[in-house]
């Protein structure tokens, strides 16, 4: 079944039970405290927070999302891509727990001659939260799930809450059985790719307390009015349905795959490091253009620095493939070709996309050629004084000249067998952050543009994106 299948049937099978068909809201969250969208109940947020009223008790969607944190995650598990497509339905004080595990099971397990994704019950896995009683009752008694295959989880998988007071509540979530190719039987609390997560129903019942501990907050109580948030991976989904080993190979990412060993003479399936890269750069290459689609530019800060280093990682990965000149307008022109269809936006701002990336490959590749003369000279020292650590001061040059990322140094250090001193580099960015401020200060101009940029990088650099993103992945 194709993407753009799986997605008309969740629409019109939440549509035929009398939920409000919303199209995707932008990546670009309208909200101050997040860079970007990552989950489906983002634009529903005021109707949860009780801030507005929604116009009806029920809706669904298919969602963009980006997921920066799971960078780190992307070609290595086979489930994880910065950008995917969350599907969800949404009740407001409407339907709940027996609601929407009945809508779940019937829409995965109808056949698909019927209009489900037709998947096999005995596959699906559940999991619910520790004390959640009540909904391990129904999967079992209403929708007669045999006890061996319910599992529960703690809070940090199966309890969700927004890290600030207001409703919160525990999970369920419906597992795919992929079988013994994908590792040791036990279930999802025992291998979470074997047993691939696909969908997660968040009820909000309780109303939580103020404090920052993410797994130790007070319950103030019952909400007056219970909530229902779900989401579905959509490419997940896809990768089942299709049969597929991992969402890089789906059909709506496929092709960028195999336009990037075009370029590039690699073979796909030849050697684990390349196949890696190859996804790298496929999910990577998706989530710049949507990004860039909903009006992104690359820049220093924010949302730009996130694009920014999204696409100079992607970039990279084509050169660690083999490519030696620009590769990116025939990406780009790819990944339009395949989310277009869904996204006519991309379509008709295809030009101003292409314009946009190509001016960040320019730009990057120039701060390659440069960064990577001060890096080999400054390896060769290093090893000549017999030492397998790089400076943190090269590494700071490094960033500071050359707008490398740690990331990036620490990767192609240890190419030439070297690690890098990153306490040092981070001790440095501190020192020059406190410097800017100093100035700042002094000169009572507001350096601000300067010194956020430089908070940004560095807190990205100290944990690898997630720093100011961290809230990003709890949504849903
Ligand atoms: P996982 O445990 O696999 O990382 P999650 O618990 O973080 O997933 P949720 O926050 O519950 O995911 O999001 C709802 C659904 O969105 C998931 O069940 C999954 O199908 C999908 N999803 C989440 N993160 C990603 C991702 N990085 N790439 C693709 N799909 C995702
Ligand atoms: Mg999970
Ligand atoms: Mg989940
Ligand atoms: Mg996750």
């Amino acid at each position: 079944m194709e993407s753009a299948e799986i997605r008309r049937r969740w629409l019109r099978f939440f549509e035929e039970r009398g939920h409000t068909v919303v199209p995707s809201a932008s990546l670009i969250a309208d909200d101050p405290t997040l860079l970007l969208v990552p989950a489906g109940m983002v634009p529903f947020k005021p109707y949860f927070l009780g801030e507005a009223t929604p116009p009806a008790p029920r809706a669904t969607s298919v969602q963009k999302c980006v997921r920066t944190p799971d960078i780190e995650e992307v070609g290595k598990t086979t489930r994880h891509g910065t950008f995917f497509q969350m599907c969800g339905n949404f009740s407001f004080g409407d339907y709940f727990k027996e609601g929407a595990i009945t809508y779940a099971w019937e829409l995965l397990t109808t056949s698909q001659e019927q209009g489900g994704y037709g998947l096999d019950p005995e596959r699906l896995w559940i999991t619910v939260y520790l004390d959640d009683d009540e909904a391990e009752t129904i999967w079992r008694e209403k929708i007669g799930v045999p006890a061996e295959r319910i599992q529960r989880l703690g809070k940090k998988d199966n309890f969700w809450s927004m890290g600030v007071p207001g409703p919160c509540g525990p999970c369920s979530e419906i597992n795919y059985d992929r079988g013994p190719e994908f590792g040791v039987e036990g279930g999802p609390a025992v291998n979470d790719e074997r047993y691939v997560e696909i969908w997660n129903l968040v009820f909000m019942q309780y109303e939580r307390g103020a404090g920052e501990d993410k797994e130790n907050f007070p319950i103030l109580g019952d909400l007056p009015s219970k909530n229902i948030d779900t989401g579905l991976g959509l490419e997940r989904l896809a990768m089942i349905l299709q049969d597929v080993r991992n969402l890089y190979e789906i059909d709506t990412s496929r092709i960028v795959i195999d336009k990037a060993t075009e370029l590039t003479g690699v073979r796909y399936g030849a050697d684990q490091a390349s196949d890696v890269s190859l996804r790298v750069v496929t999910d990577h290459m998706r989530t710049s253009v949507m990004l860039i689609g909903d009006g992104v530019t690359p820049g220093n800060e924010g949302r730009g620095y996130v694009l920014r280093r999204i696409m100079r990682r992607a970039i990279r990965n084509m050169r660690l493939l083999g490519a030696t000149g620009p590769v990116v307008a025939e990406l780009v022109d790819t990944v339009i070709e395949s989310m277009g269809q869904q996204y006519p936006e991309l379509i008709t701002e295809r030009k101003r996309i292409l314009t946009v990336a190509l001016a960040e490959e320019a730009a990057f590749l120039k701060a390659l050629k440069g960064g990577t003369n001060i890096l080999d000279t400054a390896v060769t020292e290093t090893k000549a004084a017999g030492s397998t650590v790089l400076s943190g001061d090269k590494a700071f040059l490094l960033h500071d000249t050359w707008g490398f990322p740690i990331d990036l140094t620490l990767e192609m250090a240890a190419e030439q067998g070297l690690s890098v001193d990153e306490p040092g580099f981070r001790r440095l960015m501190k020192e020059q952050r406190e410097r800017a401020k100093a100035d700042a200060r002094a000169k009572k101009t507001g350096h601000a543009d300067l010194s956020a940029y430089r908070e940004v990088a560095d807190a990205a650099g100290a944990t690898d994106f997630t720093g100011y993103l961290a809230t990003e992945g709890e949504s849903t």
